[in-house]
């Protein structure tokens, strides 16, 4: 989401005369998108900030925006710690982005640049903002708000101007992606619609819940090929009493109905989990571990549960640091070579390839694959995997 959000607030800058460069020495503005979902992420970016103070103050005329969720949950009292900051844009904010620019003072250079693509092959859609879930350890709803649907209208012009500026690939954004809607439409039937887009040749989307793969959605993915087989599918714990602590709303086994619905129909599962939340006992732990040996998940990535001010889980108490590095080591070495073994389940099979350079794309289960001969960028080619090399699938075509 943040990529798209970014780029939307590029769009403005470019309209505005700005181009990108990869240079801060010969930058005139700087915009920071921030995160805020793990204490790190904001770290990091206010530390960012910090270091920009000597580049301001080599040239003052330059100009500072801090955007994006830890914007939105820090808000104008940035600017106390860092006076030289000269625009605070939150979260929430993002449909006012050009408002808030112009009704600055800063000053803006005039014209227009060119909205050069950032990949010729994959355009962001973002769909709905916010979310209605209160998972005790999240910070996402007070930053982002509830959630607020794109009309499915608006949605399919966005789709329909990223095909024809040549994207093959669309991947609808949300913060529960899944659990889009509008009156008489359901998520199912936006990716059936947004497949049908002349020029669209696959559909991904980011991030859905576990609770909203419903029938509707697994019907449309069997009659759909070009809904890709690949899903980030965040599962947090494997154990029915934590997932309750942590609000997920679901259970262990609801879980397991959910993945196995999907293994089903060929998709190749990957997941974040966290280790260590407060109440986690060494058997509710045990059964994160078992769920991750049943499942097979193309990928998992793991993280401490790391508390965010503002939230019920943050008023728990946390496990000693050496209880939270044991398991997280625990639970990494049985995550070590998902990829690779997800990889080499792939061998004999028929894939289809979505070329992202001359011999190399992504299959529809988001597996990285070289052809043997050369194809236009943005192609998409139907082969069979012949041979594994570690994360690349070699193909005969
Ligand atoms: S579903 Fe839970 S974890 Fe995901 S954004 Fe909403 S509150 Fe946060």
């Amino acid at each position: 989401m943040n990529i798209a959000d970014s780029e939307e607030m590029a769009a403005h800058l470019l309209a505005r005369g700005y181009m990108p460069t990869e240079n801060l020495d010969e930058a005139d503005l700087a915009l920071i998108n921030t995160c805020t979902v793990r204490d790190h992420a904001e770290h990091r970016a206010l530390s960012f900030l910090g270091r920009l103070r000597k580049w301001k103050r080599e040239n003052p005329k330059r100009i500072i925006i801090f955007a994006g969720c830890a914007a939105q949950r820090l808000g104008e009292k940035l600017k106390k710690t860092f006076p030289y900051l000269d625009l605070v844009s939150g979260a929430k904010e993002i449909d006012r982005f050009a408002e808030l620019l112009d009704n600055s003072a800063l000053f803006i250079p005039s014209g227009t640049q060119e909205n050069k693509p950032q990949s010729s092959i994959t355009g962001y859609v973002t769909i709905m903002r916010g979310c209605d879930f209160e998972c005790s350890y999240c910070i996402v709803p007070s930053v982002r708000g509830p959630v607020q649907c794109l009309p499915s209208a608006e949605i399919l012009k966005n789709a329909a101007q990223k095909a024809a500026q040549g994207y093959k690939e669309i991947v609808l954004l949300g913060q529960t992606v899944n659990a889009w809607k509008e009156e008489g439409k359901t998520f199912a039937d936006l990716l059936n619609e947004v497949s049908s887009i002349e020029g669209v040749e696959r559909v991904r989307f980011v991030s859905p819940h576990p609770i909203f793969i419903t029938n509707d959605f697994l019907k449309a993915v069997e009659n759909n090929p070009k809904i890709a087989r690949h899903i980030h599918l965040p599962v947090q714990s494997g154990s029915t009493k934590v997932l309750q602590e942590m609000k997920r709303g679901y259970s262990r086994e609801i879980l397991l109905e959910k993945l196995d619905a999907l293994k089903k129909r060929g998709f190749a599962i990957s997941t974040d989990i966290i280790v260590g939340f407060p109440t986690e006992t060494e058997a509710d732990f045990q059964e994160t571990l078992s769920l991750v040996e049943r499942v097979h998940f193309s990928a998992a990535y793991c993280f401490k549960y790391s508390p965010r001010q503002g939230t019920p889980a943050a008023e728990m108490t946390l496990f000693p640091e050496k209880i939270l590095e044991e398991r997280l080591d625990i639970l990494l070495n049985k995550v070590k070579g998902l990829a690779e073994s997800a990889y080499r389940a792939q061998l004999g099979k028929p894939v289809q390839i979505l070329m992202e350079t001359p011999n190399k794309g992504r299959t529809s289960d988001n597996f990285w694959a070289q052809t043997q001969k050369e194809y236009p960028i943005g192609s998409v080619v139907n082969t069979e995997v012949v041979s594994v090399e570690d994360t690349l699938l070699l193909t005969r075509d």
